[in-house]
């Protein structure tokens, strides 16, 4: 759909409700709370007994908040589809819900997205911390989470060695490259790890949307799984995003840095649309347009 204003998070969570409500195939659960105590949602599709799995996260950065639209788009094409019992790129809707479960994560950093669109607020503790590490009121450029801590540089891979350059290069908390005081301190990646490991046996992928560049990432300080080239060619060649390797900061600390590393299994971070973050909000149709493809082949690629 073309959306005119930003999506917040309580206008995530009243379409997440309202979508959930009229399609009985979504099923909306939460993988934990935030630093703020917001849930965090995740809408999952496919049958119960459906043997493989694969995930999607979204909106790791709050200035990449678009991403979310494009997932939102994703499940009520997939529900709406399904409903009329019709098959999208050739794909039978029917028989896809019974093989495969696809589970999605739309915004995994809400506090980070309502700093950006609503502000920090009186009544938060952190109130005077969190404007002090962003030099001020505005936080239309923060990345982070609630206490500066970028989720996408939390995880367990390669953490340690990030934390020299880090020092080298004076990171602390703030808008976004600080990351955190070990792996997993943030209740978001933590509750993205649990998830994970708990589901480790039929997960066999992961889809990280990120904006911007329209590149996708496969690999990990040069590493990746086996089957992992082969799927990359086949995203790029429906996204029409070109193959890259991650360099710099971007190769430390990431969810598709960490399941390749501690799984040895596929995983992707598409870099969704093209200027400077954040994008503008009504890119977000051209950006699902260019992925949806992928959105819906992804899970039979296993
Ligand atoms: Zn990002």
């Amino acid at each position: 759909m073309k959306y005119e204003q930003e999506l917040t998070y309580d206008a995530l969570m009243e379409r997440l409700i309202f979508l959930s409500k009229s399609y009985e195939i979504l099923k909306l659960s939460y993988i934990g709370t935030t630093i703020l105590s917001r849930p965090i949602p995740m809408v999952t599709i496919g049958d119960s007994d459906a043997k493989k799995s694969v995930l999607y996260v979204s909106t790791h950065h709050a200035t990449e908040n678009i991403c979310t639209c494009a997932l939102v788009d994703f499940i009520e094409e997939y529900a709406n589809m399904y409903s009329q019992g019709r098959s999208v790129f050739g794909i039978n809707l029917n028989v896809l819900y019974k093989m495969r479960k696809i589970h999605i994560i739309p915004m995994l950093n809400p506090d980070g997205v309502s700093y950006r669109l609503e502000g920090v607020g009186d009544s938060n503790p952190m109130k005077e911390r969190v404007e002090k590490a962003n030099n001020g009121s505005d936080f239309w450029y923060w990345s982070s989470n609630a206490r500066g801590v970028d989720l996408n540089h939390n995880y367990n891979a390669y953490f340690y060695e990030y934390k020299e350059l880090e020092k080298e290069r004076g990171i602390c908390e703030g808008r976004g490259k600080y990351s955190g005081e070990t792996p997993e301190s943030e209740p978001e990646t933590s509750a993205v790890c649990k998830f994970i490991r708990y589901n480790i046996d039929t997960l066999c992928g992961v889809l990280t949307l990120h904006s911007q560049g329209e590149e996708i990432y496969y690999k990990s300080n040069g590493m990746t799984s086996p089957k992992s080239e082969l799927i990359a060619k086949a995203l790029s060649s429906m996204t029409d995003y070109k193959l890259s390797e991650a360099t710099d900061t971007a190769s430390y600390g990431g969810l598709t840095d960490w399941f390749i590393k501690e799984f040895n299994k596929p995983s992707f971070t598409l870099e969704c649309g093209r200027g400077e973050n954040p994008l503008d909000i009504k890119c977000s149709a051209g950006i699902y347009a260019r992925v949806r493809k992928a959105l819906f082949n992804f899970p039979i690629l296993f």
